[in-house]
């Protein structure tokens, strides 16, 4: 294996000293290691809100790093620019022989990354991908023919066999930080600098960075063994809330399976299925990333959707009238999270009530979420939307009063997120336009006043649904 004299390390979707593959990597075969990270222009630019939840925990995450380098006499360098030209030029200048980072799947990222690549070969200078963000990446788990699952159940069982001690291994990236390249403190980039302005992050409670990840993770660990019945009620607090944490790499993937595989028990058990599913949408996206513009059943792609912009803002605007569709919608605006189970029921209704592309939900949650990740939302989408791998059964959609009232049966995540709806009795809240006139009197609640009527009636939105469906599907006679 080939020995450098000096790499720069460059972190992306990894924000953490412990367990991070590709620093470990660049420290093993470095005599030094000097550390960078971009805030990238390419997609900083095309974000359409200045304040905006993703960059600041991204800048509060580099921070702690930078914190942590400094105590072993290093620092991190911030730009704010293009990848493709800063890295070369920047390794260049810094004499670098090599440059390490850990792979990205994204379509864009791979571009960028080859763009990198090639520019750092005509400089001489070695480019080297590690993998990190997921247990099994692109080939490592397939059919017994060789192709790629498009089925989770089967992927699942294949990735538990393929699964050993060695897969889980940390890499002890933290114990090696003493080749890092003395390095004056360097000044991390304000939010303003970078046209950015700070948002009700900290006030949420959301602390970024390592640290952050440690606290959740540990908070979760406490409860883990009543995750498989407790994760469906947005109400209670079930799942880990780790997922911005996972999605820019401030704990790692392989702590997180470890400890659920390590304790077994139903509820990690069950846990440690939704991080299979995570590397199950990492794998689909390598290998069709057409799934970025396209349905995943082509069969699909002639569905024909309302360009009904009032009726998206209204589901956007948390003003559907259905209000666990609502709620969900202002637990998205107001936090940057969404539950689950929530996920799932708004972006049914936005396709099969309100017979909107998917694509348009699937942007919006894109611009909302602070856990945003192309893989995970685009495979969620085209779930709900059925036009994905292993998706919901086009005829199989959610009636979103009956969630209501099995997920949220005393209507407290919804009085939370609704309090307009507080006054409505738990008989009322899945369904306030049921109120007779003198009900509403009593509440105070008027149906058209203090809360809209249902923006459409989802029986005969539901058969309309099938009907399009089943004729995109050629099964209509
Ligand atoms: C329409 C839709 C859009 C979604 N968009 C995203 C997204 O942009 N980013 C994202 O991370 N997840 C997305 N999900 C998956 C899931 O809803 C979130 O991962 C989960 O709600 C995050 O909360 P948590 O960390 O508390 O989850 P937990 O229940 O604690 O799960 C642990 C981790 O497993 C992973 N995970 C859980 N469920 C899924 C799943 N269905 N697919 C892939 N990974 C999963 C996540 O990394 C999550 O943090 C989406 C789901 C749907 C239905």
């Amino acid at each position: 294996m080939r020995e450098f004299a000096h790499t720069l390390f460059w972190f992306r979707r990894d924000l953490r000293l412990a367990d991070n593959a590709g620093l470990y990597h660049a420290l093993e075969r470095s005599q030094r290691v000097s550390c960078i990270f971009i805030f990238d222009r390419a997609i900083l630019d095309a974000l359409p809100d200045k304040r905006h939840r993703r960059v600041e925990f991204i800048r509060e995450s580099i921070a702690e790093i930078e914190r942590l380098l400094r105590r072993h006499g290093a620092s991190l360098t911030v730009l704010h620019g293009r990848p493709a030209e800063d890295i070369p030029a920047f390794a260049k200048r810094q004499k670098a022989d090599a440059v390490f980072a850990n792979r990205d799947y994204e379509p864009d990222a791979v571009r960028r990354d080859r763009a990198v690549g090639a520019a750092l070969a005509g400089l001489g200078i070695e480019f080297a991908t590690f993998k990190d963000q997921v247990i099994f990446e692109q080939d490592e788990v397939l059919t017994q023919n060789g192709k790629p699952f498009s089925v989770f159940t089967p992927y699942k069982n294949a990735w538990l066999r393929r699964l050993s001690v060695e897969n889980l291994q940390g890499h002890p990236s933290d114990k090696r930080l003493e080749r890092l390249a003395p390095m004056p403190a360097s000044e991390i980039p304000s939010l303003e600098s970078i046209g950015f302005e700070s948002t009700n992050l900290k006030s949420l409670g959301i602390v970024a960075g390592p640290a952050g990840a440690s606290k959740l993770f540990h908070d979760f660990l406490e409860r883990i063994e009543h995750y498989h019945e407790t994760r469906n009620f947005p109400a209670v607090k079930g799942p880990s809330y780790l997922s911005v944490h996972l999605r820019f790499g401030t704990i790692s993937i392989r702590t997180l399976a470890r400890a659920a595989w390590e304790r077994g028990g139903y509820g990690a058990q069950t846990w440690l299925n939704e991080l299979i599913w995570r590397d199950f949408y990492f794998m689909i996206l390598h290998h069709h990333p057409r799934v970025v513009s396209e349905a995943f059943r082509p069969e699909f792609n002639n569905l024909e959707f309302l360009q009904d912009e009032a009726r998206f803002n209204a589901w956007c605007e948390a003003r559907t009238g259905y209000p666990l569709v609502d709620a969900a919608m202002r637990q998205l605006n107001n936090t940057g999270y969404m539950h689950n189970r929530l996920r799932m029921v708004t972006a049914s209704f936005l396709v099969k009530d309100l017979h909107i592309d998917w694509r348009w939900g699937e942007r919006y949650f894109a611009r909302q979420l602070n856990d945003f990740d192309l893989a995970a939302n685009n495979g969620g989408w085209q779930w709900a939307a059925s036009t994905g791998c292993d998706a919901q059964p086009y005829f199989r959609i959610f009636n979103p009063v009956t969630q209501s009232e099995n997920f949220d049966p005393d209507g407290k995540f919804i009085r939370k997120y609704m309090p307009e709806l507080t006054p409505c009795s738990n008989k009322f809240i899945h369904a306030p336009w049921l109120m007779g006139a003198a009900e509403q009197q009593r509440t105070g609640v008027i149906i058209g006043r203090d809360y809209p009527a249902p923006i459409v009636d989802h029986a005969q939105a539901r058969r309309v649904t099938i009907e399009r469906y089943a004729t995109a599907a050629g099964r209509l006679r």
